[in-house]
Protein backbone atom coordinates (compact mmCIF):
# COMPACT_ATOMS: atom_id res chain seq x y z
CA UNK A 1 0.00 0.00 0.00
CA UNK A 2 1.30 3.94 -0.79
CA UNK A 3 -0.17 7.02 -1.56
CA UNK A 4 -0.57 8.65 -4.37
CA UNK A 5 -1.11 12.11 -5.12
CA UNK A 6 -4.04 12.82 -7.53
CA UNK A 7 -2.86 15.81 -8.87
CA UNK A 8 0.79 15.66 -9.55
CA UNK A 9 1.51 11.58 -9.12
CA UNK A 10 3.99 11.94 -6.58
CA UNK A 11 3.97 8.54 -4.50
CA UNK A 12 4.42 8.78 -0.90
CA UNK A 13 5.02 5.25 1.52
CA UNK A 14 2.33 4.66 3.93
CA UNK A 15 4.80 5.70 6.64
CA UNK A 16 4.44 9.33 5.33
CA UNK A 17 0.74 9.40 6.23
CA UNK A 18 -0.06 13.17 5.79
CA UNK A 19 -3.99 14.16 3.88
CA UNK A 20 -1.98 16.42 1.11
CA UNK A 21 0.47 16.05 -1.08
CA UNK A 22 3.09 19.03 -0.93
CA UNK A 23 1.39 20.22 -4.48
CA UNK A 24 -1.96 20.59 -2.68
CA UNK A 25 -3.45 17.56 -4.42
CA UNK A 26 -5.52 14.89 -2.23
CA UNK A 27 -4.30 11.40 -2.02
CA UNK A 28 -5.19 7.88 -3.33
CA UNK A 29 -4.62 4.58 -1.90
CA UNK A 30 -2.90 2.27 -4.01
CA UNK A 31 -2.88 -1.30 -3.32
CA UNK A 32 -0.37 -3.64 -4.08
CA UNK A 33 -3.18 -6.83 -5.82
CA UNK A 34 -0.82 -8.80 -7.15
CA UNK A 35 -1.25 -11.61 -4.80
CA UNK A 36 -4.79 -11.65 -4.91
CA UNK A 37 -6.69 -14.44 -6.00
CA UNK A 38 -10.09 -13.45 -7.17
CA UNK A 39 -11.89 -17.11 -6.90
CA UNK A 40 -10.80 -17.84 -3.73
CA UNK A 41 -11.05 -14.22 -2.46
CA UNK A 42 -15.12 -14.67 -3.39
CA UNK A 43 -15.36 -17.78 -1.62
CA UNK A 44 -13.86 -16.44 1.53
CA UNK A 45 -16.31 -13.05 1.31
CA UNK A 46 -19.02 -15.67 1.11
CA UNK A 47 -17.76 -17.69 4.40
CA UNK A 48 -17.39 -14.36 6.24
CA UNK A 49 -20.93 -14.03 5.51
CA UNK A 50 -21.58 -16.41 8.89
CA UNK A 51 -19.30 -14.66 11.06
CA UNK A 52 -20.82 -13.45 14.30
CA UNK A 53 -18.83 -10.97 16.95
CA UNK A 54 -15.41 -11.23 15.21
CA UNK A 55 -14.29 -8.13 13.10
CA UNK A 56 -15.26 -10.17 10.24
CA UNK A 57 -18.91 -10.25 10.56
CA UNK A 58 -18.61 -6.10 9.48
CA UNK A 59 -19.39 -5.34 6.10
CA UNK A 60 -16.64 -3.32 5.61
CA UNK A 61 -14.12 -5.80 7.05
CA UNK A 62 -15.53 -8.73 5.29
CA UNK A 63 -13.27 -7.14 2.41
CA UNK A 64 -10.24 -6.14 4.69
CA UNK A 65 -8.05 -7.48 1.59
CA UNK A 66 -9.13 -4.76 -0.73
CA UNK A 67 -9.56 -1.91 1.48
CA UNK A 68 -6.57 -2.26 4.09
CA UNK A 69 -5.03 -5.35 4.18
CA UNK A 70 -2.34 -4.71 5.86
CA UNK A 71 -3.63 -3.62 9.29
CA UNK A 72 -3.12 -5.54 12.57
CA UNK A 73 -6.31 -7.30 13.71
CA UNK A 74 -5.77 -5.43 16.97
CA UNK A 75 -6.27 -2.11 15.26
CA UNK A 76 -9.48 -3.18 13.60
CA UNK A 77 -12.86 -0.74 15.03
CA UNK A 78 -16.10 -2.24 14.36
CA UNK A 79 -19.60 -1.69 14.93
CA UNK A 80 -20.96 -4.58 12.31
CA UNK A 81 -21.16 -1.67 9.68
CA UNK A 82 -22.64 -2.09 6.64
CA UNK A 83 -24.51 -5.37 6.22
CA UNK A 84 -27.48 -3.38 5.18
CA UNK A 85 -30.55 -4.23 3.23
CA UNK A 86 -31.11 -4.22 -0.99
CA UNK A 87 -34.31 -3.78 -1.78
CA UNK A 88 -36.12 -4.51 -5.08
CA UNK A 89 -38.89 -1.83 -4.85
CA UNK A 90 -42.24 -1.80 -7.24
CA UNK A 91 -43.16 1.51 -6.22
CA UNK A 92 -39.79 3.12 -7.00
CA UNK A 93 -39.60 1.28 -10.42
CA UNK A 94 -42.98 2.87 -11.57
CA UNK A 95 -42.31 6.19 -9.74
CA UNK A 96 -39.27 6.52 -12.34
CA UNK A 97 -40.91 4.87 -15.11
CA UNK A 98 -38.67 1.98 -15.64
CA UNK A 99 -39.51 -1.48 -17.02
CA UNK A 100 -37.37 -3.40 -14.75
CA UNK A 101 -35.85 -3.80 -11.41
CA UNK A 102 -35.05 -0.35 -9.27
CA UNK A 103 -32.96 -1.58 -6.48
CA UNK A 104 -32.41 0.34 -3.46
CA UNK A 105 -29.16 -0.28 -0.88
CA UNK A 106 -30.45 0.84 2.39
CA UNK A 107 -27.33 2.34 3.85
CA UNK A 108 -29.44 4.46 6.05
CA UNK A 109 -28.97 1.00 7.83
CA UNK A 110 -25.93 1.55 9.22
CA UNK A 111 -24.75 1.49 12.93
CA UNK A 112 -25.00 5.36 13.05
CA UNK A 113 -27.81 5.96 10.46
CA UNK A 114 -25.41 7.27 7.08
CA UNK A 115 -22.74 5.13 4.82
CA UNK A 116 -20.30 7.76 6.80
CA UNK A 117 -20.07 4.73 8.88
CA UNK A 118 -18.45 2.18 6.16
CA UNK A 119 -15.31 4.80 5.45
CA UNK A 120 -15.29 5.96 9.40
CA UNK A 121 -14.80 2.54 10.80
CA UNK A 122 -11.88 2.43 8.74
CA UNK A 123 -10.38 5.88 9.45
CA UNK A 124 -10.83 5.85 12.68
CA UNK A 125 -9.09 1.86 12.81
CA UNK A 126 -6.01 3.66 10.96
CA UNK A 127 -5.92 6.53 13.16
CA UNK A 128 -6.07 3.97 16.18
CA UNK A 129 -3.20 1.92 14.31
CA UNK A 130 -0.99 5.23 14.20
CA UNK A 131 -1.58 5.59 18.12
CA UNK A 132 -3.89 8.84 17.81
CA UNK A 133 -6.73 9.05 20.81
CA UNK A 134 -8.09 12.34 19.74
CA UNK A 135 -10.38 12.13 16.59
CA UNK A 136 -11.90 15.26 14.69
CA UNK A 137 -13.86 16.51 11.85
CA UNK A 138 -15.82 19.39 10.42
CA UNK A 139 -19.46 17.88 9.32
CA UNK A 140 -23.14 18.93 8.31
CA UNK A 141 -24.10 16.01 10.85
CA UNK A 142 -23.54 12.64 9.56
CA UNK A 143 -19.65 12.47 9.23
CA UNK A 144 -20.12 14.14 13.25
CA UNK A 145 -22.49 11.39 14.42
CA UNK A 146 -20.55 8.47 12.86
CA UNK A 147 -16.90 9.74 14.17
CA UNK A 148 -18.76 10.45 17.78
CA UNK A 149 -19.88 6.74 17.66
CA UNK A 150 -16.69 5.30 16.46
CA UNK A 151 -14.48 7.09 18.77
CA UNK A 152 -16.54 6.24 21.65
CA UNK A 153 -16.35 2.91 20.47
CA UNK A 154 -12.47 2.46 20.30
CA UNK A 155 -12.34 4.68 23.74
CA UNK A 156 -11.65 7.70 22.29
CA UNK A 157 -12.74 11.31 22.15
CA UNK A 158 -13.51 13.13 19.75
CA UNK A 159 -14.14 16.53 18.68
CA UNK A 160 -16.24 17.97 15.51
CA UNK A 161 -16.83 21.36 14.23
CA UNK A 162 -20.78 21.81 12.62
CA UNK A 163 -21.96 24.82 11.16
CA UNK A 164 -24.49 27.06 12.57
CA UNK A 165 -27.10 26.90 9.79
CA UNK A 166 -28.81 24.76 7.63
CA UNK A 167 -27.97 21.58 9.20
CA UNK A 168 -29.88 18.95 10.99
CA UNK A 169 -30.38 19.10 14.94
CA UNK A 170 -30.95 15.78 14.63
CA UNK A 171 -27.70 14.93 13.64
CA UNK A 172 -25.97 17.65 16.10
CA UNK A 173 -27.37 15.89 18.73
CA UNK A 174 -26.96 12.03 17.63
CA UNK A 175 -23.32 13.65 18.12
CA UNK A 176 -23.30 14.76 21.26
CA UNK A 177 -25.14 12.13 22.42
CA UNK A 178 -22.71 10.08 21.55
CA UNK A 179 -20.07 12.07 23.55
CA UNK A 180 -18.12 14.14 21.05
CA UNK A 181 -17.20 17.68 21.92
CA UNK A 182 -19.35 19.70 19.24
CA UNK A 183 -17.92 23.50 18.09
CA UNK A 184 -20.60 25.14 15.84
CA UNK A 185 -18.59 27.79 14.15
CA UNK A 186 -20.02 31.35 12.46
CA UNK A 187 -19.12 30.25 8.31
CA UNK A 188 -19.43 27.26 5.87
CA UNK A 189 -18.38 23.24 6.20
CA UNK A 190 -15.86 24.61 3.67
CA UNK A 191 -14.22 26.93 5.99
CA UNK A 192 -13.82 24.30 8.70
CA UNK A 193 -12.19 22.20 5.87
CA UNK A 194 -9.37 24.71 6.19
CA UNK A 195 -9.07 25.72 9.65
CA UNK A 196 -8.65 21.49 9.73
CA UNK A 197 -6.13 21.22 7.44
CA UNK A 198 -4.13 24.23 8.33
CA UNK A 199 -4.08 23.10 12.28
CA UNK A 200 -4.96 19.23 13.02
CA UNK A 201 -1.24 18.36 13.25
CA UNK A 202 -0.03 20.67 15.84
CA UNK A 203 -3.23 19.97 17.80
CA UNK A 204 -2.72 16.36 17.84
CA UNK A 205 -6.04 15.71 16.12
CA UNK A 206 -6.68 12.65 13.66
CA UNK A 207 -8.29 14.13 10.47
CA UNK A 208 -11.69 11.92 9.35
CA UNK A 209 -12.82 14.38 6.55
CA UNK A 210 -13.55 12.75 3.50
CA UNK A 211 -9.97 14.41 2.22
CA UNK A 212 -9.09 11.26 4.65
CA UNK A 213 -8.12 8.51 1.86
CA UNK A 214 -8.88 5.57 4.37
CA UNK A 215 -12.36 7.07 4.45
CA UNK A 216 -12.71 6.38 0.62
CA UNK A 217 -10.98 2.79 0.95
CA UNK A 218 -13.76 1.86 3.69
CA UNK A 219 -16.71 3.28 1.37
CA UNK A 220 -15.76 1.32 -1.17
CA UNK A 221 -17.38 -1.81 0.59
CA UNK A 222 -20.70 -0.16 -0.30
CA UNK A 223 -20.11 -0.83 -3.93
CA UNK A 224 -18.67 -4.33 -2.75
CA UNK A 225 -21.59 -5.79 -1.08
CA UNK A 226 -23.82 -4.84 -3.04
CA UNK A 227 -22.14 -6.97 -5.98
CA UNK A 228 -21.36 -9.86 -3.62
CA UNK A 229 -25.70 -9.56 -2.90
CA UNK A 230 -26.53 -9.59 -6.22
CA UNK A 231 -24.03 -12.45 -7.22
CA UNK A 232 -21.01 -10.54 -8.46
CA UNK A 233 -24.17 -9.27 -11.37
CA UNK A 234 -24.28 -5.05 -11.35
CA UNK A 235 -27.34 -3.34 -12.62
CA UNK A 236 -27.04 -1.00 -15.60
CA UNK A 237 -26.90 2.34 -13.61
CA UNK A 238 -25.71 3.17 -10.28
CA UNK A 239 -27.39 5.99 -8.95
CA UNK A 240 -25.46 8.52 -6.02
CA UNK A 241 -25.96 11.69 -4.32
CA UNK A 242 -22.89 14.27 -4.61
CA UNK A 243 -22.40 16.21 -1.79
CA UNK A 244 -18.52 16.71 -1.25
CA UNK A 245 -18.60 13.39 -3.65
CA UNK A 246 -16.70 10.86 -1.53
CA UNK A 247 -18.96 8.93 -1.71
CA UNK A 248 -19.40 9.18 -5.51
CA UNK A 249 -15.21 8.61 -5.11
CA UNK A 250 -15.38 5.32 -3.77
CA UNK A 251 -18.22 4.55 -5.56
CA UNK A 252 -16.19 4.46 -8.57
CA UNK A 253 -12.72 3.33 -7.08
CA UNK A 254 -14.48 0.11 -5.71
CA UNK A 255 -15.67 -0.86 -9.11
CA UNK A 256 -12.33 -0.08 -10.63
CA UNK A 257 -10.85 -2.37 -7.91
CA UNK A 258 -13.95 -5.28 -8.63
CA UNK A 259 -13.50 -5.00 -12.65
CA UNK A 260 -9.27 -4.85 -12.38
CA UNK A 261 -9.64 -8.25 -10.49
CA UNK A 262 -12.43 -9.69 -12.70
CA UNK A 263 -15.06 -10.07 -9.82
CA UNK A 264 -17.43 -8.37 -12.21
CA UNK A 265 -17.10 -8.61 -16.55
CA UNK A 266 -18.35 -5.35 -17.11
CA UNK A 267 -18.81 -1.63 -15.92
CA UNK A 268 -22.14 0.14 -14.37
CA UNK A 269 -22.62 3.77 -15.80
CA UNK A 270 -22.73 5.60 -12.42
CA UNK A 271 -25.32 8.94 -12.64
CA UNK A 272 -24.27 11.54 -9.66
CA UNK A 273 -27.40 13.62 -8.68
CA UNK A 274 -26.47 16.92 -7.06
CA UNK A 275 -28.99 19.53 -5.58
CA UNK A 276 -29.94 22.08 -7.45
CA UNK A 277 -29.30 24.58 -4.93
CA UNK A 278 -25.63 22.77 -4.29
CA UNK A 279 -24.90 21.41 -7.66
CA UNK A 280 -21.25 23.25 -8.81
CA UNK A 281 -20.25 19.70 -10.45
CA UNK A 282 -23.17 18.88 -12.26
CA UNK A 283 -22.47 22.68 -13.68
CA UNK A 284 -19.04 21.98 -14.32
CA UNK A 285 -19.63 18.87 -16.29
CA UNK A 286 -23.04 19.71 -17.84
CA UNK A 287 -21.16 23.05 -19.17
CA UNK A 288 -17.73 20.96 -19.95
CA UNK A 289 -16.21 23.55 -18.23
CA UNK A 290 -12.10 22.96 -17.70
CA UNK A 291 -12.42 25.15 -14.43
CA UNK A 292 -14.50 24.08 -11.15
CA UNK A 293 -16.51 27.20 -9.58
CA UNK A 294 -17.43 26.83 -6.26
CA UNK A 295 -20.82 27.60 -5.18
CA UNK A 296 -20.38 30.81 -2.63
CA UNK A 297 -23.77 29.95 -1.04
CA UNK A 298 -25.18 26.78 -1.32
CA UNK A 299 -29.01 26.12 -0.30
CA UNK A 300 -31.08 22.59 -0.67
CA UNK A 301 -33.59 21.48 1.72
CA UNK A 302 -30.98 18.22 1.70
CA UNK A 303 -28.30 19.09 4.41
CA UNK A 304 -25.55 16.23 3.33
CA UNK A 305 -25.67 17.79 0.24
CA UNK A 306 -25.18 21.57 1.34
CA UNK A 307 -21.79 21.70 0.20
CA UNK A 308 -20.33 24.18 -2.54
CA UNK A 309 -16.87 23.30 -2.97
CA UNK A 310 -16.33 19.38 -2.70
CA UNK A 311 -12.94 18.40 -2.37
CA UNK A 312 -13.14 15.37 -4.01
CA UNK A 313 -14.50 16.81 -7.65
CA UNK A 314 -11.22 15.87 -9.61
CA UNK A 315 -11.68 12.46 -8.21
CA UNK A 316 -15.42 12.65 -9.03
CA UNK A 317 -14.99 13.83 -12.88
CA UNK A 318 -12.35 10.80 -12.84
CA UNK A 319 -15.34 8.35 -12.14
CA UNK A 320 -17.62 9.60 -14.59
CA UNK A 321 -15.02 9.57 -17.55
CA UNK A 322 -13.84 5.87 -16.48
CA UNK A 323 -17.66 4.79 -16.05
CA UNK A 324 -18.99 6.83 -19.28
CA UNK A 325 -21.21 8.43 -16.53
CA UNK A 326 -23.27 11.33 -16.16
CA UNK A 327 -24.30 14.39 -13.73
CA UNK A 328 -28.10 15.61 -12.67
CA UNK A 329 -29.51 18.23 -10.51
CA UNK A 330 -32.86 18.16 -9.23
CA UNK A 331 -34.91 20.52 -7.32
CA UNK A 332 -35.89 20.38 -3.33
CA UNK A 333 -39.37 19.68 -4.52
CA UNK A 334 -38.23 16.37 -6.99
CA UNK A 335 -36.01 15.06 -3.78
CA UNK A 336 -38.56 15.45 -1.20
CA UNK A 337 -41.33 13.59 -3.37
CA UNK A 338 -39.21 11.14 -4.48
CA UNK A 339 -38.26 10.79 -0.67
CA UNK A 340 -42.22 10.31 0.03
CA UNK A 341 -42.21 7.32 -2.54
CA UNK A 342 -39.47 5.95 -0.93
CA UNK A 343 -40.72 6.47 2.56
CA UNK A 344 -44.44 4.97 1.64
CA UNK A 345 -42.67 2.08 0.14
CA UNK A 346 -41.27 1.09 3.93
CA UNK A 347 -37.34 1.76 3.13
CA UNK A 348 -37.31 5.12 4.10
CA UNK A 349 -34.41 7.52 4.07
CA UNK A 350 -33.22 10.87 4.34
CA UNK A 351 -33.69 14.08 1.58
CA UNK A 352 -30.40 13.60 0.61
CA UNK A 353 -30.62 10.33 -0.04
CA UNK A 354 -33.98 10.87 -2.25
CA UNK A 355 -31.70 12.71 -4.39
CA UNK A 356 -31.17 9.37 -5.93
CA UNK A 357 -34.94 8.72 -7.27
CA UNK A 358 -35.06 11.68 -8.12
CA UNK A 359 -31.97 12.09 -10.29
CA UNK A 360 -32.74 8.29 -11.72
CA UNK A 361 -37.30 9.51 -12.68
CA UNK A 362 -35.32 12.73 -14.53
CA UNK A 363 -32.92 10.62 -16.29
CA UNK A 364 -35.72 8.13 -17.53
CA UNK A 365 -37.86 11.51 -18.43
CA UNK A 366 -34.73 12.83 -20.57
CA UNK A 367 -34.27 9.08 -21.74
CA UNK A 368 -30.61 8.96 -20.70
CA UNK A 369 -31.96 6.10 -19.13
CA UNK A 370 -33.87 3.93 -21.39
CA UNK A 371 -36.58 1.90 -20.06
CA UNK A 372 -35.16 -1.35 -20.18
CA UNK A 373 -32.11 -0.97 -18.50
CA UNK A 374 -31.55 -1.78 -14.47
CA UNK A 375 -30.89 0.91 -11.69
CA UNK A 376 -29.90 1.09 -8.32
CA UNK A 377 -29.72 3.76 -5.97
CA UNK A 378 -28.01 4.12 -3.21
CA UNK A 379 -30.07 5.49 -0.11
CA UNK A 380 -27.21 6.90 2.63
CA UNK A 381 -29.12 8.44 5.27
CA UNK A 382 -31.69 6.96 7.87
CA UNK A 383 -35.80 8.62 8.03
CA UNK A 384 -35.13 10.11 11.31
CA UNK A 385 -31.82 11.90 10.38
CA UNK A 386 -33.97 14.49 9.43
CA UNK A 387 -37.46 14.86 11.68
CA UNK A 388 -37.88 18.56 11.04
CA UNK A 389 -37.76 18.09 6.73
CA UNK A 390 -40.34 15.35 7.80
CA UNK A 391 -42.51 17.83 9.90
CA UNK A 392 -42.74 20.23 7.01
CA UNK A 393 -43.50 18.04 4.46
CA UNK A 394 -46.45 16.47 6.47
CA UNK A 395 -47.80 19.37 7.74
CA UNK A 396 -47.57 21.10 4.21
CA UNK A 397 -49.02 21.21 1.03
CA UNK A 398 -46.29 18.93 -1.50
CA UNK A 399 -48.23 15.91 -3.62
CA UNK A 400 -47.79 12.65 -1.06
CA UNK A 401 -48.38 14.85 2.09
CA UNK A 402 -49.62 12.76 4.47
CA UNK A 403 -51.47 14.45 7.23
CA UNK A 404 -52.65 13.96 10.47
CA UNK A 405 -56.37 13.21 11.23
CA UNK A 406 -57.81 15.58 13.85
CA UNK A 407 -61.10 13.85 14.99
CA UNK A 408 -63.33 12.73 17.53
CA UNK A 409 -63.30 9.05 18.06
CA UNK A 410 -66.68 7.57 16.96
CA UNK A 411 -67.34 4.40 15.09
CA UNK A 412 -68.54 5.83 11.95
CA UNK A 413 -65.43 8.62 12.04
CA UNK A 414 -63.07 5.69 11.80
CA UNK A 415 -64.68 3.93 9.60
CA UNK A 416 -65.03 6.49 6.72
CA UNK A 417 -61.22 6.97 7.25
CA UNK A 418 -60.45 3.16 6.80
C1 LIG B 1 -22.48 12.64 3.33
C2 LIG B 1 -23.79 12.37 2.78
C3 LIG B 1 -24.08 12.52 1.41
C4 LIG B 1 -23.08 13.07 0.45
O1 LIG B 1 -21.99 12.22 0.25
P1 LIG B 1 -20.64 12.82 -0.28
O2 LIG B 1 -19.67 11.74 -0.15
O3 LIG B 1 -20.35 14.00 0.59
O4 LIG B 1 -20.89 13.24 -1.70
C5 LIG B 1 -25.32 12.17 0.96
N1 LIG B 1 -26.27 11.73 1.80
C6 LIG B 1 -26.04 11.58 3.10
C7 LIG B 1 -27.14 11.10 3.97
C8 LIG B 1 -24.81 11.89 3.64
O5 LIG B 1 -24.61 11.73 4.95
ZN1 LIG C 1 0.88 16.29 -5.60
Amino acid sequence: MKLQCVDCHKEYAMEQFQYQCECGGLFDIVHNFKQVDTEQLKQTFNERLSERMTPYASGVWRYKELIFPELAEEHMVTKYEGNTGLYNVQSVKDYVGLNQPVYLKAQSENPSGSFKDNGMAVAVSHGKSLGYDKFTCTSTGNTSSSLAMYSSMAGSKSFVFVPNKNISMNKVMQTLAYGAKVFSTEGKYDEGINFLQAHSEELGLYVCNSINPFRIEGQKSIIFEIAQYLNWQLPDWIVVPGGALSNSTALGKGLKDLYDLGFIDRLPRVAIVQAEGASPFHKMMDQKAEQFVPEIDPNTVASALNIGNPPSWKKAKNVLHATDGVTVAVTDEEILDAKAVIDQSGVGCEPASAATVAGLKQLVDRQIVDRDETALCVLTGNILKDTSALQQYHTGDYQFSNQIINTELTYKNIQKQL
